[in-house]
């Protein structure tokens, strides 16, 4: 589910929707879990490799990316992606109080735990976005109900969600996410269906996908240029290298920043007011 992983050490990044502040990454409250925790291969999305529980060696003594202004340029831009949704600072902070990641012990422990955390933070980020949908009144205490219940977990001792299953939890709500975005999308007669689409490459340069389901959809490399993206359901869809110049996003469902930070737009793309505008959109990455 999301975008494609990979660390991010900027100091702090604001998510596309002003969702709630636990849900959005905070890189001063963290420990650099993202540039440390992950292993990563030199390919498309990171100019070098890296082993799991290693610090990036672009990672300062002062827990800052020491290149963060050129992650583009230099070949990082799984890095720029990453969203932790919060989870970062939750295992930090709340998880493991006192932490000193540089003892290789502890590391190990928050290492077993931090990619449990995102997970839980993702789903909470996705139900959180459901909330907010003009829903039914039953509809809408299911996903409350079920928003607090995920928070709850995520709120268990380290050993409890080391032994939780992923799986089984994004199973249990994804039912209720699409239903929430059925409701959300009623208006629009007859959508696509799209989900899981390999649209690797696809010409759809002003295609009228309003209200389409594109969920889990792999829209890499697509030409979206002026694509009616209103109303589509884009949950977890691949958008790296998606050409999305002049595309209408106003009111599209589940989006996230990182889905934005991957692909490609201009100034004439069309977000939601409470949407950032990723930067390399309009100036040269
Ligand atoms: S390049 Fe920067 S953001 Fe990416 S992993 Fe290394 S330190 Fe972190």
């Amino acid at each position: 589910m999301g975008a494609p992983a990979g660390p991010h050490r900027p100091g702090g990044r604001p998510l596309s929707t002003d969702q709630g502040t636990d849900l959005r990454a905070d890189c001063t409250r963290c420990a650099a879990l993202c540039c440390v925790v992950p292993a990563f291969s030199r390919g498309a999305d990171f100019a070098i490799s890296k082993r799991a529980e290693t610090p990036c060696p672009n990672l300062a003594a002062d827990d800052r990316c020491g290149v963060h202004d050129r992650l583009r340029p230099l070949g990082f831009p799984g890095c720029v992606v990453y969203d932790c949704f919060g989870a970062g600072q939750h295992t930090t902070q709340v998880l493991f109080p006192g932490l000193d990641r540089r003892d290789a012990g502890q590391l190990h422990q928050v290492a077993t735990v931090f990619p449990v955390v995102r997970a839980l933070h993702e789903l909470r980020w996705l139900l959180t976005a459901a909330r907010a949908l003009d829903l039914p009144a039953d509809l809408r205490a299911e996903v409350a109900d079920a928003d607090e219940r995920v928070a709850a977990l995520t709120r268990r001792t380290p050993e409890e969600l080391r032994g939780l299953s992923v799986d089984a939890e994004r199973a249990a709500v994804n039912p209720l996410l699409t239903r929430a975005s059925t409701h959300a999308r009623r208006s629009v007669r007859r959508p696509r269906d799209l989900r899981g689409a390999d649209l690797a490459g696809a010409t759809l340069a002003g295609a009228d996908l309003r209200g389409a389901s594109l969920r889990g959809a792999v829209l890499l490399g697509a030409d979206l240029r002026r694509a009616d993206l209103r109303l589509a359901d884009v949950t977890g869809a691949d958008t790296r290298g998606a050409d999305l110049s002049g595309a209408d996003l106003r009111g599209t469902l589940f989006l996230t920043g990182a889905q934005l930070e991957a692909a490609r737009g201009d100034a004439g793309t069309r977000l939601g007011s409470d949407v950032v505008r990723p930067a390399h959109w309009v100036r040269p990455a």
